[in-house]
């Protein structure tokens, strides 16, 4: 490695760094199948590309690229342990943003093609798992979106008619069809189709064995500080002594957001979690919906295939509140007591409460692509409630431009 071919290192870890992630412990945490063959660093390398990260961003987009080229996986800590085994993985194509307010950000016409390609990812999420037998308790759901304090019923109206115009599978549901079909006291809801859910950490395991299977690496713990440009290939700054290089680079590091990515404003903000027993007497249309309403903060519930419910929501702007075990027990509270309103004949006790750091953005779209600057370098930022869905979606984008190929809606998700 020579002065004249490097630029000096660029430092990666910087301010926008959050050391505590998450608090607290995790359904997934006790799932099976969750180990992985990892090993550190004994030797140089040089592959087609790095993925920095073992998180579900880092495991699709390592499955998507060891198809065709050779991969390896750098993780600072053990594989799975960030965001994505916190996460309670609602596999969703409708954003946190309805398509109307989403409209008025960034225009119908592009809205239009985030909603319509989000349903497509979504369905594409559930081929792959299928298609790689990937243990990873995935259920097809219906979602439920009940009107709130944010959007009521009327909004909602107007948003399942946009959605049918866009070609989405939408309906409106009134206030006394609700009350019929789901016992459900609100002013309106939207039906649609084509979610899921799953166990994260066992989909994120699943695809990183599977890349393994086709000869990715994965090594960890190592962490990358920073990287060094040369002409046609990237140099990674890291502790292990080893020269590792590779043509391409991808940050796939959730919310630590790498110093030198820009974050179009993205903010760190705190959410909880939390996973009952499991209930006898569960309500057959619950294990088949997921549940989420349109109020600020909100409330969301899902069901785990040993008939467990899972909710959570909660929201705050502050990035360190996620840390505090007194602010967990008090949002457990919080939680359980709104879950009471909305479906009484449910009795939740608490099994499981955590809390994740979580990257929001004002149009819930995630960032994902070529770094500016940054020759031979992508970032994947999974921003909003959708983090799951646009992790796959950023394998899909930056898996096309490692190909030299351009995806159709890159533009949409591009880093400005
Ligand atoms: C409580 C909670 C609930 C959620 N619910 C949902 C939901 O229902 N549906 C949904 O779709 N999304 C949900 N999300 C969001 C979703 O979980 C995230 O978008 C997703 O997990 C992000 O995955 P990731 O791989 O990008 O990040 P992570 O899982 O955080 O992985 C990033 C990895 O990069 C590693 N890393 C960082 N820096 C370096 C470095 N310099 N060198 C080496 N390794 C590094 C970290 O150690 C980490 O393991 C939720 C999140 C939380 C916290």
């Amino acid at each position: 490695m020579s002065e004249e071919t490097h630029d000096q290192p660029r430092k990666m870890r910087g301010a926008t760094a959050h050391p505590h992630l998450r608090t607290g412990r995790s359904l997934w945490a006790d799932s099976p199948g969750l180990s992985l063959p990892s090993k550190r660093l004994s030797q140089p390398l040089d592959v087609d590309v790095v993925v920095i990260g073992a998180g579900i961003s880092g495991a699709f987009m390592a499955y998507d690229l060891s198809h065709d080229f050779h991969v390896a996986v750098l993780e600072c800590n053990a594989p799975l342990l960030g965001s994505t085994i916190a996460s309670t993985a609602m596999l969703q194509w409708e954003l946190d943003s309805p398509a109307l307010a989403l409209a008025e950000q960034i225009g119908l016409a592009d809205a239009s093609r985030v909603y319509q390609r989000s349903r497509r990812v979504v369905n594409d999420l559930i081929d792959i798992v299928r298609l790689e037998r990937i243990a990873c308790r995935l259920t097809p759901k219906a979602s439920l979106y009940l009107a709130g304090d944010a959007y009521g019923a009327r909004a909602l109206k107007s948003e399942a008619k946009l959605r049918t115009n866009i070609g989405l599978d939408s309906v409106f549901l009134r206030k006394d069809e609700l009350r019929e079909r789901f016992a459900i006291e609100r002013s309106g809801a939207i039906l649609s189709q084509g979610s899921a859910s799953a166990d994260p950490a066992q989909l994120a395991a699943g695809l990183l064995r599977r890349a393994i299977k086709r000869g990715a690496h994965l090594f960890a713990p190592e962490e990358v500080t920073g990287i060094m440009q040369g002409g046609d290939h990237v140099t990674l700054v890291n502790g292990s002594g080893f020269e590792v290089r590779a043509r391409h680079i991808v940050f796939c590091c959730g919310y630590a957001f790498p110093k030198g990515v820009p974050t179009n404003r993205a903010k760190i903000i705190s959410t909880w979690a939390l996973a009952s027993k499991p209930i006898g007497d569960m309500p057959e249309w619950l294990s088949k919906h997921l549940l989420w309403e349109a109020s600020d903060p909100y409330l969301y519930v899902r069901t785990t295939t040993d008939g467990r419910i899972i909710m959570g929501g909660e929201d705050e702007a502050s990035a360190d509140r996620q840390s505090d075990p007194i602010i967990l027990k008090e949002k457990g509270r919080t939680l359980t007591r709104k879950l009471k309103v909305l479906l009484p004949n449910i009795h939740f006790e608490i099994d499981y409460a955590w809390a994740g750091a979580f990257g929001h953005s004002t149009t819930s779209m995630p960032l994902i692509g070529a770094i500016p600057d940054m020759p031979n370098c992508h970032a994947v930022m999974g921003l909003g409630g959708n983090g799951i869905t646009f992790s796959a979606l950023a394998s899909q984008i930056v898996g096309a431009t490692v190909r030299g190929r351009r995806d159709p809606d890159a533009d949409l998700f591009a880093f400005t």
